[in-house]
């Protein structure tokens, strides 16, 4: 049995992340005085174009990227500061979240140079929202049985199909999607994929958002019935779209959004019983959820050192997310049984709003970026099971 994990233990540069979270805090303190504990727990999912322009201004987004492209040739282990103290404080970072995190460092990394001119300035500056097109109605852990395909025409392509579950499309700017522009064989489905930049002003494409169990709608449908996409918008070459998007999930899967989602509920929870005072079964869950963060942090700031030098920690990551989603999934039950406080709807903005809304989106952290069960069949390859 070949053991393939490497967490090699990895320390945030020391004088540099001491600096840079201090101006991080002092930043959140200024702005976060009329944040509720329920506003804190959308964090990731709480689209808010000024805040991030706000942080754009500050350079934290694209901080690894080159200057040229508008970017502030930071570490990826600074970035981790910025990411965790973002998360930390619950502020509402989804308008940039995902380019910064994904779509910029794809460009990046395969982008023609006026792609690179045109868009990282723009996300860097915290101006371009995008969202990932992967899923559709009848292909997602199986992804590479997609059906939405790309045809040649004159001058580009003809893009049709639907993607599901698409996060933030009713607000995003940019889609990068990925279609079918050659048909699968039997033996070699993952061949013949490749990425689109979409504008989703575009014409031919609908957009419909799908309510989640809060009632919220923060992911959609969107439809693409003939919608005109031209050469200069592909990304990456022509049926590489396979490799690339593979080599994007370490990004996607390993930051700090994979263990933080249910942090806000923490230093309030501690709060409170804090002031009921200590018992040696609180002390003990406590202890115990400390540890989880603090071996889920230490596993992905090793990752983020593994990316900095230009790795694709592929089931290094897939291991941080299962670990991290249990434990966000654990936090509101743990909220109520050392609170003593049920999930309640009844007090807008306190813990217990907090929790119920917690409650009602965990089920979901299992599910995005890839369910559990595609998270342990990588790990169960990293160990040479399967
Ligand atoms: C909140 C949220 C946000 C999302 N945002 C986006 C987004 O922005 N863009 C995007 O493209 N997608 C997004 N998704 C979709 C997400 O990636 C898919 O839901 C996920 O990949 C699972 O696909 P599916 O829903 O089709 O379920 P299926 O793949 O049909 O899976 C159904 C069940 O079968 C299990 N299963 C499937 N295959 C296997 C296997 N080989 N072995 C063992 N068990 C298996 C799964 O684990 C799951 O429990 C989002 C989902 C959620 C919940």
């Amino acid at each position: 049995m070949a053991a393939a994990f490497h967490f090699e233990l990895c320390d945030l540069p020391r004088d540099e992340a001491r600096a840079l979270r201090s101006k991080v805090r002092n930043f959140l303190n200024d702005v976060s005085a009329g944040w509720t504990i329920a506003d804190r727990a959308r964090s990731w999912t709480a689209f808010d174009r000024d805040f991030s322009r706000q942080v754009g201004r500050h350079g934290w987004i694209g901080m690894t990227w080159p200057a040229n492209y508008g970017g502030h040739e930071r570490s990826a282990l600074e970035r981790y500061v910025v990411l965790e103290e973002m998360l930390a404080a619950g502020a509402p970072v989804a308008a940039h979240w995902i380019a910064d995190r994904q779509s910029g460092p794809l460009i990046l990394r395969v982008g023609t140079d006026e792609q690179k001119r045109e868009f990282l300035p723009r996300i860097a500056r915290g101006e371009l929202a995008f969202c990932i097109g992967l899923s559709e109605p009848d292909s997602g852990s199986d992804l590479a049985s997609l059906r939405s395909k790309a045809t040649r025409i004159s001058g580009g392509w003809r893009l049709d199909g639907a993607k599901i579950w698409t996060t933030n499309a009713h607000q995003s700017d940019f889609m990068i999607g990925l279609f079918r522009t050659a048909p699968a064989s039997e033996t070699a489905r993952h061949i013949g994929l490749s990425q689109f930049l979409i504008d989703l002003k575009s014409s031919g494409i609908e957009i419909r958002p799908i309510a989640d169990l809060t009632g919220e709608s923060h992911f959609n449908e969107v439809r693409f019935d003939a919608v005109f996409v031209p050469d200069s918008m592909m990304v990456g070459r022509e049926g590489d779209g396979w490799a690339q998007v593979n080599a994007e999930l370490a990004f996607e899967r390993s930051g700090p959004d994979r263990y933080l989602s249910a942090y806000p509920l923490v230093p309030p929870m501690l709060d409170a019983i804090g002031k009921t005072g200590f018992e040696a079964q609180a002390a003990r869950d406590v202890g115990r959820l400390v540890a989880r963060l603090a071996t889920l942090r230490a596993m992905s700031i090793s990752v983020a050192g593994m990316l900095q030098a230009g790795a694709t920690p592929l089931q290094e990551a897939a291991l941080i997310k299962d670990l991290g989603v249990d434990l966000e999934q654990d936090t509101p039950r743990l909220v109520e049984d050392l609170v003593g406080l049920p999930p309640a709807f009844d007090d807008p903005g306190g813990l217990a709003a907090a929790t119920a809304y917690v409650t009602q989106v965990a089920p979901t952290f299992s599910l995005r970026g890839g369910t559990r069960e595609i998270m342990r069949g990588l790990t169960a390859r990293g160990l040479g099971l399967r």
